[in-house]
């Protein structure tokens, strides 16, 4: 006889974003990041561009804030807030130890989102050999925008990535300019961990990241995926 599960606390519902066009949603399992994946961000973070492998940090899905215009909520513990614009793959397939070549075929789809950051808080954990998650993994921390199935928009490889904040383009670059391109990031992930369905990866930001504030607008977007408004409020 079939015996039901129950809980002793409301069961929380599962976490999904948006997806462009579709009533039906992508469901959320893990955030990864990629850190230091274009030459001038590196540089103007303080390190040498060399091509080091690829590595990582997560963020809860408690981070994740999906639609077309989100608002998210300054953050506490911190003065120095600051955006990263990123290219976001989604997977659509599980696989571990997946060859470049094979890669793609575990991506469902693409869109934009901000890997929001406490500087402050990050740059702390770095200079003290600490974990990131203070600086990186906190609340709201990765607004995404709506998802594009790569069946409708192919794999982005090239084509600009920029940012305004009120207006004013504060991030310019094109995604051509990866250092480890979405096959190899794919790859290198599916080596340490197994990849599952529902799986993002942020790819990681160009040049150009600064603070912002409560009121403070952005907008965002890459090649042909769906921009994002981001406000704090
Ligand atoms: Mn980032």
């Amino acid at each position: 006889m079939e015996r039901r599960l129950t809980y002793a606390l409301p069961i929380r519902e599962v976490v999904s974003a948006a997806i462009a066009g579709s009533t039906d949603r992508f469901p959320v399992n893990r955030i990864f990041c990629v850190g230091r994946n274009y030459a001038d961000h590196i540089r103007e973070m303080g390190f040498d561009p060399e091509r080091e492998p690829p590595f990582f940090f997560m963020k809860p899905t408690d981070a994740l804030v999906s639609g077309q215009n989100v608002s998210v909520a300054y953050p506490p513990d911190t003065e120095n807030f600051q955006y990263e614009a990123e290219l976001v793959v989604a997977i659509g397939s599980s696989g571990r130890d997946v060859p470049v070549e094979r890669a793609l075929d575990h991506v469902w789809g693409y869109g934009v989102g901000v890997d929001l950051t406490r500087r402050d808080r990050q740059i702390e954990a770095r200079d003290r050999g600490r974990p990131w998650e203070l600086g990186k993994s906190f609340d709201q921390s990765a607004p995404i925008g709506p998802l594009k199935p790569a069946s409708e928009c192919g794999h982005p490889a090239r084509g600009p990535i920029w940012l305004d904040v009120n207006g004013v383009r504060k991030q310019e670059g094109d995604l051509g300019q990866l250092i480890w391109s979405v096959p190899e990031v794919v790859s290198v992930l599916s080596r340490s961990w197994a990849l599952n369905a529902g799986d993002l990866i942020f790819t990681g930001t160009p040049a150009g990241v600064g603070p912002i504030v409560r009121g403070d607008r952005l907008t965002l977007a890459a090649a042909d995926l769906p921009q994002l408004s981001v406000t704090i409020v």
